[in-house]
């Protein structure tokens, strides 16, 4: 029986193993066994054992000896796999929490139950949808707000520009504006006031009968004096009111709202001084406040 302690056998590996770079030359035949065959009798055929058939080593170490394939590597499959494409999985068939749907949510398709959606104006939507389409209309309504509140601040800021610049308005225009109870802006109302209050009050009552007669119907009285003439009077007016006759004498009644001096009723006389004429102007531009302003 022949072994790894064949001495010939391992003078041959250990030759070969010391020229490894060197081309293994083929090994001698071993026919009719040599002299361990030839001392068993010369019949016998020697076989090398399968333990001493080594792998040829190969000729050159430029090509390295491939890596150990791991024993979990799937090994390849000699046919091609086809590319991988994403299989979606089935559709559920019930709510995410495992429960029987009562329906499917309109936004998402998925089967829910009653406990996780919602009819919403008539359509079945899950709760987390829900959830969403309320931050959405949440952060909607946001937007919306500070798109008005930055609307009215800039239509305030322009309102605030306007109240402040003043019209370039003629005594006549002013008085016109603010004598004449028809829908003003702010801007003209103050500007009238601003036109006016630098008119002397001696020629104020000058300007008052070249302008009123052309702006408003005369007031007539049928009372006593038969006086004609204009009213400065009406409901916001402090609790005061004046009567500028024809003739361009003032008259000064002290009752609220209705004095009487939109009938004629003129009070008693009073000479137009600075305070009287400031007094009629304020209350001119009062009363065209409390109308309103057209935006
Ligand atoms: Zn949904
Ligand atoms: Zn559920």
């Amino acid at each position: 029986m022949q072994g790894p302690d064949d001495p010939d056998a391992t003078a041959v590996f250990a030759a070969v193993e010391r020229r490894p770079s060197r081309p293994l030359p083929p090994l001698p035949p071993l026919r009719s066994g040599g002299r361990h065959a030839a001392a068993a009798g010369g019949t016998q055929t020697f076989t090398r054992p399968p333990e001493f058939v080594r792998p040829p080593v190969p000729s050159t170490r430029a090509v390295p000896p491939a890596p150990p394939v791991p024993a979990s590597r799937p090994v390849p499959a000699a046919v091609p796999s086809p590319p991988l494409v994403a299989v979606p999985p089935p559709p559920p068939t019930h709510c995410r929490c495992g429960a029987e749907p009562i329906g499917t949510c309109e936004e998402c398709s998925l089967p829910v139950c009653a406990e996780h959606s919602t009819l919403w104006r008539g359509w079945r939507v899950c709760d987390r949808d829900l959830a969403e389409g309320r931050e959405r209309s949440r952060r909607a309504a946001e937007e919306e707000e500070r798109r008005v509140t930055a609307a009215a601040a800039a239509a305030k800021a322009e309102a605030e520009r306007l109240r402040n610049t003043p019209l370039d308005l003629t005594p006549e225009q002013a008085l016109e504006l603010l004598y004449v109870q028809d829908p003003r802006t702010e801007q003209e109302v103050r500007s009238a006031v601003h036109v006016l209050r630098r008119v002397p009050s001696a020629r104020f009552t000058k300007l008052c009968r070249a302008v009123l007669p052309h702006v408003s119907r005369r007031t007539r009285n049928r009372g006593f004096f038969r006086r004609s003439g204009w009213a400065f009077a009406g409901e916001h007016y402090h609790d005061r009111s004046w009567f500028l006759s024809r003739g361009g004498t003032w008259y000064r009644s002290g009752s609220y709202g209705e004095s009487g001096a939109e009938q004629g009723y003129s009070g008693r006389k009073v000479r137009l001084d600075d305070t009287e004429k400031r007094a009629i102007i304020y209350d001119m531009a009062w009363q065209q406040e409390r109308n309103g302003f057209l935006p």
